[in-house]
């Protein structure tokens, strides 16, 4: 029997008018929550993946390099961070990566979509790997930004692990002006962030903007990129703060930390690794300089 479109392909424009298509070859689970379409399922190429709204947003292919990427600079760059707060990280990784931290006394998640963390808990066990189950882990299930406006806590790191603001969408107001005065507010002294910030390459408009917004907002702010074959390419991140800088960490620095801050191994992020992510191409260079 034939399968019905969409579920068959997924195409997703990566740019205007320039489109990856890989076919699904087998389907775990397929619908829409309240928030979003969804999609987990083997695709050609990248293997296990989620597609929200027709996006991929993580594959076991590569999911370390972005994950790692997205928490390790800033967690290692802070002296010693205990309470961190991930806003979005549906599918547990981000999480997982944070409580490797030896420091860590606990880690608040606030994802919108409850619904879509049921399906990451039961259809996603390697990417989450028993984070949802930490005693550390509290999860909250509201809008990133009306947590952030209601909230009376303080956060040494805060990590955006969100989808990207292109063509609306859930996150869109969590990439504004507004919104990074909101993440400033609930930045104890010391404290550093990071959100994922699209590509520098294929969307580099929306890459500079979120660069420029942030940096409006906080002192020190550090545009970096990993490779994510599964988000077509080099993929960017901002990291800010008012005294933290990611980037002066030498590669020695980072391997010892590493070695005395962090339980269990990481797959990607070492100090060579850091020094490549913080070393930004000429064109990319270039790129932020123009905008
Ligand atoms: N790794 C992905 C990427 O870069 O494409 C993003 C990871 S994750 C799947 C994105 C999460 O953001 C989803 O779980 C989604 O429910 C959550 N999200 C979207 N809008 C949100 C909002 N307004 N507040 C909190 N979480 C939100």
């Amino acid at each position: 029997m034939t399968q019905k479109l969409p579920w068959r392909i997924v195409a997703e424009w990566i740019t205007e008018g320039e489109a990856c298509i890989r076919s699904v070859e087998k389907i775990y689970a397929a619908g829409a929550t309240r928030f979003q379409e969804y999609l987990i399922g083997e695709l050609a190429g990248i293997g296990k993946s989620l597609v929200l709204d027709g996006k991929v947003q993580s594959s076991l292919f590569d999911e370390h390099w972005y994950h790692e990427a997205l928490v390790h600079p800033v967690m290692l760059a802070h002296t010693c961070p205990k309470e961190v707060l991930i806003i979005g990280g549906g599918e547990g990784a981000t999480a997982r990566e944070v409580l490797k931290h030896k420091c860590v006394e606990r880690v608040t998640m606030v994802d919108i979509d409850a619904e879509l963390i049921e399906l990451a808990k039961k259809y996603l066990p390697e990417w989450h790997q028993g984070a949802f189950d930490s005693e550390k882990l509290e999860l909250v299930f509201a809008d990133g930004r009306k947590f952030l406006s209601e909230t009376d806590r303080k956060f040494d790191v805060v990590i955006l692990d969100l989808v990207d603001p292109m063509e609306g969408g859930p996150a869109a107001l969590l990439y504004t002006l507004e919104f990074y005065k909101l993440v400033a507010n609930v930045l104890k002294s010391g404290g550093v962030i990071v959100t994922q910030a699209s590509s520098p390459i294929l969307t580099p408009r929306v890459y500079a903007t979120i660069r420029n917004t942030i940096a409006s907002v906080f002192k020190i702010t550090r545009p970096y990129i990993t490779y994510v074959r599964s988000y077509n390419g080099i993929w960017g991140f901002v990291a800010a703060s008012d005294t933290v800088d990611p980037a002066r960490l030498s590669s020695e620095e980072v391997d010892e930390l590493i070695k005395n801050r962090i339980n269990g191994s990481l797959r990607f992020y070492d100090g060579a690794t850091h020094q490549w992510m913080f070393t930004l191409p000429k064109p990319i260079r270039n790129m932020l300089e123009s905008y």
